[in-house]
Parts: C-alpha cells; sequence; structure tokens
C-alpha cells in the first residue's frame, strides 16, 4: 500500500462524477494539486484557502499546465455558499499545506460549521468528498468531530462512504464520499 493510496481513490471517484458541465469547489487548495485535478475534469473550479502562500502556489501550478478556468479566493471554506452558486461538488482535502507551517490547519469547529452549511443546500446527485487525516492530534481530533456530526445525518436524506486503509498503522488517511440522495 502507497501512502497516498486514499487520494489515488479521491481522485478515481472524482473523475467518475465530474464532467465538463459541472462547477466544482477546492475548499482547501494547499499547493494546488487538487485545484488542477478538478481543473482538467471540470468547467469551472472556485478554490478556498486561509493562506495566501497556497494562492501563490496554485496559481503558479495553474500557469505550467496552462489552465485558466479557476478562481482563487483567498477566504476561508465557511464562505463557499456565499460566493458560489451552483457547484455539482465540494473537495476538502483537510489537514495542513505540506512544506508549509504545520500551525496553520484545518480545524474542527470550522469544517463542521461549513460541512452543515453545503449539507443544507446540495442538490439530489451532488456530492461532498473530504480526505480526513487523523494521523496529527488536531486531524485526530476533527475526525472524531466530523464523525459524531456524520451519525446524526439523517441517513434517508444522504448517502455517505467511507474508505479506509484499516490494517495501516499510525491513524492512517480515509475518505468520505457524502451524496444527496
Ligand atoms: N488540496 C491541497 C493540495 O492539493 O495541495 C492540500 C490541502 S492542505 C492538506 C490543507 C489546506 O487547508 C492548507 O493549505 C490550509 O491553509 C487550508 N485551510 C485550513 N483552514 C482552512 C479554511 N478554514 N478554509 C480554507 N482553507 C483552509
Amino acid at each position: 500500500m502507497k501512502k497516498n493510496d486514499i487520494i489515488h481513490l479521491a481522485h478515481i471517484i472524482l473523475n467518475a462524477h465530474i464532467s465538463k458541465e459541472d462547477i466544482v469547489v477546492d475548499a482547501t487548495m494547499g499547493n494546488g494539486h487538487d485545484t488542477v485535478f478538478l481543473a482538467k475534469l471540470a468547467k469551472h473550479v472556485f478554490a478556498f484557502d486561509i493562506q495566501k502562500q497556497a494562492l501563490d502556489n496554485t496559481m503558479k501550478l495553474l500557469e505550467a499546465h496552462q489552465l485558466s478556468n479557476v478562481t482563487l479566493f483567498h477566504e476561508t471554506h465557511e464562505h463557499i455558499v456565499g460566493l458560489v452558486s451552483d457547484f455539482k461538488g465540494v473537495v476538502f482535502n483537510l489537514g495542513y499545506l505540506p512544506n508549509g507551517d504545520h500551525s496553520i490547519t484545518t480545524k474542527k469547529e470550522t469544517t463542521l460549521k461549513t460541512l452543515d452549511m453545503l449539507l443544507s443546500v446540495l442538490r439530489p446527485t451532488h456530492f461532498i468528498l473530504i480526505v480526513v487525516y487523523p494521523g496529527h492530534q488536531e486531524g485526530y481530533e476533527e475526525s472524531l468531530a466530523i464523525d459524531d456530526y456524520l451519525k446524526s445525518v439523517d441517513s434517508a436524506s444522504f448517502s455517505i462512504i467511507r474508505s479506509d486503509l484499516p490494517y495501516q498503522d499510525h491513524r492512517p488517511p480515509y475518505l468520505l464520499f457524502i451524496q444527496k440522495i
């Protein structure tokens, strides 16, 4: 098993659900790898991050790939619903910026707030994909909070798939794929 198997799986799922007519959101652009992946599949990508460094890195990567169908927001993902309408899906790759300041990481309070807002506006067949990293302390607490929250979600209204690496040590990452039924 490679360490990035969950990202690989996320990309297979995204490939199956996104087409060139779709608008999608990258809630945590980071170094822009997911933004680039989404921009190649979708009509337009709206990407969010609270760090200026993330926007700079993502802009460079988009230029290198000659992609222009992306709007970058230097904003918390809590503003997605106010800034983007009619999206097919939202992708979260939680945690901290690789090679960046590890103290700036996604937080359970804001992640749950955004998740709750998104579920309230999600349309049938539209999706939220989240890669969760419980391997660091803040990420572990975030994973428990997400788990608690999703237990309270109406299972008749939402399909929630969780994909794990059950035999890997050190609390490996896992994937959540949520769809409105
Ligand atoms: N998708 C990225 C990529 O392909 O490189 C990796 C994302 S990185 C694991 C997580 C990112 O979430 C960090 O860049 C961090 O700044 C960002 N972040 C943390 N809290 C955020 C928030 N409230 N809104 C938007 N981004 C946030």
